[in-house]
C-alpha cells in the first residue's frame, strides 16, 4: 500500500503517501517551482514546511538546456533537492494556449526518465461551463490518454507514482464518469483538474460540487489532489471534503503583485498598517518598511510570508483532523467569505458520502451556527434513537432537564434518552442559548418520527414555550 490513512475527521484524513524520495504526510501543500525562474529556490522549501513540491515537466521538456540537464542529472539533480517532486504534464499550457508541442506518450516517458515521483498524463483540461458535448469528447480523450499512460508507466516498472486526472468541466455527470474510469486505472493519486478558473472567480460552490461528486465515486484508498488550489483560506474547507493534496504557485504570483495571503483571505500590502502574523518576515518588518523596499526584495519577503502562513494552515487542518475538530475549524473558516459559506452548504446534498467517512465517536461537539446541523453526528443520533428499545407503556419526554423523564429534548438532536444525557454527541454538545429556529425544527422532526414509531404507547410531553412553537401537540 502506497497510501496509508492514519486519522480521519469529516471526510478529511491524515495519510502517509510513499514515494521513491520518501514518505509525505497528507494533507500536504506542494509549492509550484518554475524551473526557469529562480525566485524561492527549491532547496529552501523545506524550511517553510514543504515535504513535496511540484514542477512542470513540459517547461523542462521544451527547453533544450533544461531537458538535457534533467535527462543527465535527473529531475532532483536539476532542482537540487532530495524531497519528492511531482510533475505536471503541460495540461495547464494546453488550457491557456490551446496547444502544446508534445504528445501524451512523449511527456509520460519523459517524466519517467527524469525520475519524477508522481507522473501526470497529458489530460485535456476542459474549462468550466463548456458545452456538454465538448466536455464529453475531451473527457473520452483524457481517459484514453490515462489508459495509455498506465501502460507506459507499467513498462517502466511503476516504481514512481501515477496521477490520474479527473475532468469533465462543470458537468457533474461527466466528473462522475471520469471518477469511475479513474478507479479502474492502476494509478496512485487522483487529481481533480481544471478548477483554477473557478477558484480565481470565487466559485467555491462549483468546486465543492465537483470534489464531492468525485469523492462519492472514488475509492477512498488513494489520495485526492485538487490541482492548482493553494490559497490557505480554502484548505480547511476542501480538506474536510476529502482533498489530500494541494498545490499552488499562489505564494509567488500573489507576492509579485504585493498581495499578502492569510487564512481569512488576501490582503493588499498598500492597505496594511500591521501584519496579523508572527512569521519571521512579519516579526522583523512593518508593512511600511516593505512598501519602501525595492520590488524584487519585497516580493521575495511577501512570498516567504505566504509560504509560512500556508503551511501553518495545513498544520492547523491536520491538528483539527487529529483532535476531531475539523467541522469546528471549517465552520469558523467559512465566515471569511459568503461564497465559502455557500460552498460548505453543498454538503447537505452529499450527507451520505460524508456519513460514510466521518468517525462516529468524538470528544466534543461545538454547535457554531446552522451549518453545524449538517454534521453526520446529528443525523446518526436521530437514526439511533429510533432504534432505542422502550419497554414502558408510558413515556415522558421533557424539554426541561430538571424534570424527571425517560427522554429529554435538545435542539438539533431532538429526543435524547436520559441515560445518554452525558454521552457524545447529544450530551456533549455545547450550544448557545436561543439557538436558531432551524435547530428546533430539525429536533421537532426527530420527535415526530419518534412519536410515530411509538404510537402504541402513551407519550407525555413536558414542553416549554419555545418548544411548543415547533411541536404540534394534540392534548
Ligand atoms: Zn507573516
Amino acid at each position: 500500500m502506497r497510501f496509508e490513512i492514519v486519522a480521519k475527521d469529516a471526510m478529511g484524513r491524515i495519510g502517509r503517501l510513499q514515494t521513491p524520495h520518501g514518505t509525505v504526510e497528507t494533507p500536504a501543500l506542494l509549492p509550484v517551482i518554475n524551473p526557469n525562474i529562480d525566485f524561492i529556490p527549491a532547496h529552501e522549501l523545506r524550511k517553510y514546511g514543504a515535504e513535496m513540491m511540484i514542477t512542470n515537466s513540459y517547461i523542462i521538456y521544451r527547453s533544450r538546456n533544461l531537458r538535457e540537464r534533467a535527462l543527465k542529472k535527473g529531475l532532483h539533480g536539476l532542482l537540487g533537492v532530495d524531497m519528492p517532486v511531482m510533475t505536471d504534464s503541460g495540461s495547464f499550457q494546453l488550457m491557456v494556449y490551446g496547444d502544446v508541442e508534445v504528445t501524451n506518450e512523449e511527456i509520460v516517458r519523459f517524466q519517467n526518465e527524469i525520475g519524477s515521483d508522481i507522473v501526470t498524463p497529458l489530460d485535456i483540461p476542459t474549462p468550466p461551463d463548456a458545452e456538454h458535448e465538448t466536455a464529453r469528447k475531451d473527457l473520452e480523450e483524457t481517459i484514453r490518454r490515462e489508459r495509455e499512460a498506465e501502460e507506459i508507466h507499467e513498462s517502466y516498472g511503476h516504481e514512481n507514482l501515477l496521477s490520474i486526472p479527473i475532468q469533465g468541466s462543470t458537468h457533474l455527470d461527466l466528473r462522475k464518469r471520469s471518477a469511475e474510469a479513474a478507479n479502474s486505472i492502476n494509478g496512485d493519486v487522483f487529481a481533480v483538474g481544471a478548477v483554477v478558473p473557478l477558484l480565481d472567480t470565487y466559485r467555491f460552490s462549483d468546486v465543492a460540487k465537483i470534489v464531492l461528486t468525485a469523492k462519492s465515486v472514488l475509492t477512498p484508498a488513494r489520495p485526492v489532489h485538487l490541482f492548482g488550489a493553494g490559497h490557505p483560506m480554502i484548505f480547511a474547507l476542501y480538506a474536510a471534503m476529502g482533498v489530500d493534496l494541494f498545490d499552488s504557485a499562489a505564494y509567488a504570483l500573489f507576492a509579485k503583485d504585493d498581495r499578502y495571503l492569510t487564512p481569512r483571505g488576501t490582503l493588499k500590502l498598500e492597505e496594511l498598517q500591521y501584519f496579523p502574523c508572527s512569521c519571521p518576515v512579519c516579526l522583523s518588518h512593518t508593512p511600511e518598511e516593505l512598501r519602501r523596499m525595492e520590488k524584487g526584495e519585497r516580493a521575495r519577503l511577501i512570498a516567504e510570508h505566504n509560504l509560512y502562513v500556508s503551511f501553518e494552515e495545513i498544520r492547523r487542518v491536520k491538528q483539527a483532523i487529529k483532535s476531531n475538530e475539523l467541522f469546528e475549524l471549517v465552520e469558523n473558516r467559512i465566515r471569511a467569505h459568503p461564497y465559502l459559506v455557500q460552498a460548505w452548504r453543498e454538503i447537505r446534498n452529499f450527507i451520505d458520502v460524508m456519513e460514510r467517512h466521518d468517525p462516529s465517536m468524538k470528544r466534543v461537539f461545538f454547535y457554531l451556527g446552522r451549518e453545524s446541523l449538517y454534521r453526520p453526528a446529528i443525523r446518526r443520533h436521530h437514526e439511533r434513537v429510533l432504534n432505542v428499545k422502550v419497554d414502558k407503556d408510558e413515556i415522558v419526554i421533557s424539554s426541561d432537564p430538571g424534570v424527571k423523564a425517560d427522554f429529554y429534548l435538545r435542539p438539533a438532536f431532538g429526543v435524547v434518552p436520559a441515560e445518554l444525557m452525558e454521552s457524545y454527541p447529544a450530551g456533549h454538545a455545547e450550544m448557545y442559548d436561543d439557538v436558531e429556529d432551524e435547530a428546533y425544527e430539525v429536533a421537532a422532526e426527530g420527535l415526530r418520527r419518534f412519536m410515530e414509531k411509538h404510537r402504541d404507547k402513551r407519550i407525555r410531553l413536558v414542553l416549554d414555550d419555545r418548544w411548543r412553537r415547533f411541536v404540534n401537540v394534540q392534548d
